[in-house]
């Protein structure tokens, strides 16, 4: 028989949805009625139908320029062209070095230093593996433990999901790494609901972690990890303060502080990364998804000068980690990464989520009122709207209104449970910002 072009496969719908055993979703109802996708541009996905769908989810927090920029697009294609893999192991290509200092040059001062990893789950298990050998190099092996927060999202590896503290996610899957700790999570709707921008209250929560300390003795922890926004949680937002209390807590206990930034990386909320925008700096941090746009998988960790040099110190023949992937830093990631960072400086993409957030800012807020809505959080680029779980059935009102809002309202969001987040293309503009609040509030309404 003769094959189907893939041109023809990649736009039409599939003969079967069977075998795909798809992530993080509920397949049965999926299958039963499938919203699939098949082209984007811009600002745009396009469905297997051909309507034009507004993108308010940057897909899943990645595609931060929008969709098809060409540079990006080119980039992938000169790149598979030219060189589609080395191996990365006592051999090398020049791109990740190039990469590796263009994200030093954004970064934070002291963190000059890059472990490309694929995925935001392996960039988390790498930098805790880094945290762990750069205690054990200092002579203070017995630092192990790590300590997380209640709600996090820190990846689905064990070593993220050892520290993920979102239940649903971890339930299944026995007792995960010995020893983690959690520090409260900072949600507080009954002080802080509506609140425009960082909450007012919960500083005083980062004090939790004296409380772990006093606990498990600093002598114990390795490290603390914290998304300095939560996202997959449904958008936890730190009150002014909480961070830097955190910073202070670690410094004065030998414990390395991690900030995962695999969402709220490259603009999302202003400035390249949140620790800029929030005026702290990580020992290590975590990125990926925006890295390259999402158009290649990609993930990295940036490490400080004292955490690397103390790797630099044996004889120089010796491997001075034992750990990597077959395709860290593969050639058409990092090629597109690149081309990322010059889609988002040519376009001065991290200044958006500063310029438009008065705006996004204002109109989020107008949907307070309808049925349901029992909080609206935003910050920069970032989004959600809390409604209230239906009695024996929480998820089911969002997952309602996400449903609405793609086949009724032409609109992708994302729902975490009876939250709807909201993470645009840092390219959006007003109107597109009108668009996706007034899709949300009729759908809103018509949930009910
Ligand atoms: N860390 C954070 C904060 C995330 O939001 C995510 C994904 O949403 C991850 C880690 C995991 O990234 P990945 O799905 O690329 O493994």
């Amino acid at each position: 028989s003769v094959q189907t072009p893939l041109s023809t496969l990649s736009r039409q719908r599939p003969d079967s949805l069977e075998a795909f055993w798809m992530p993080f979703t509920a397949n049965r109802q999926f299958k039963a009625a499938p919203r699939l996708l098949v082209r984007a541009e811009g600002m745009y996905y396009h469905d297997v139908d051909d309507r034009p769908i507004l993108d308010g989810a940057a897909g899943l927090w990645c595609c931060n320029a929008g969709h098809a920029r060409p540079r990006i697009v080119q980039a992938i294609q000169e790149q598979a062209a030219q060189l589609d893999f080395a191996p990365p192991f006592q051999m090398g290509t020049p791109l990740p070095f190039v990469l590796a200092q263009r994200l030093a040059a954004l970064a934070p001062a002291s963190l000059n230093h890059v472990f490309f990893t694929n995925s935001g789950s392996e960039a988390v298990d790498s930098a805790m593996k880094i945290a762990l050998g750069y205690h054990r190099l200092r002579g203070e092996g017995q630092r192990t433990r790590f300590i997380g927060r209640e709600k996090a999202y820190h990846g689905v590896g064990f070593g993220g999901l050892s520290i993920g503290g979102l239940p649903n996610n971890r339930k299944a899957f026995g007792p995960l790494l010995a020893g983690s700790d959690f520090l409260r999570h900072t949600l507080d709707l009954s002080r802080n609901a509506f609140s425009p921008g960082l909450p007012r209250h919960g500083a005083e929560l980062a004090e939790d972690l004296e409380r772990l300390i006093a606990l498990h003795d600093a002598s114990t922890i390795a490290a603390v990890f914290v998304e300095p926004i939560a996202g997959s949680a449904g958008v936890i937002l730190p009150a002014p303060g909480y961070l830097q209390r955190l910073r202070e807590i670690c410094d004065q206990h030998g414990i390395l502080l991690v900030f995962d930034e695999v969402i709220t990386g490259f603009g999302r909320v202003g400035n390249a990364f949140a620790a800029q925008r929030f005026g702290v700096t990580p020992d290590l941090l975590t990125m990926a998804k925006g890295l390259t746009n999402g158009a290649v998988p990609m993930g990295a960790v940036l490490v400080s000068d004292a955490i690397h040099s103390a790797y630099m110190q044996g004889p120089p023949g010796a491997i001075e980690l034992f750990h990597g992937y077959t395709y860290s830093a593969h050639p058409l990631a990092c090629a597109a990464a690149l081309a990322a960072l010059d889609t988002y400086a040519a376009e001065g993409l991290f200044d958006r989520a500063i310029e438009l957030g008065e705006y996004w800012q204002t109109r989020l807020h107008s949907l307070r009122g309808l049925p349901n809505v029992i909080d609206i959080r935003n910050f920069g680029l970032i989004g959600a709207i809390e409604l209230a779980a239906r009695k024996d059935a929480p998820g089911s009102r969002g997952y309602e209104v996400f449903e609405r809002c793609f086949r009724d309202g032409q609109l992708l969001v994302r729902c975490t449970g009876d939250v709807i987040a909201l993470s645009p293309p840092l390219i959006i503009d007003t109107d597109q910002i009108d668009r996706i609040v007034d899709v949300l509030g009729e759908m809103i309404r018509a949930t009910g």
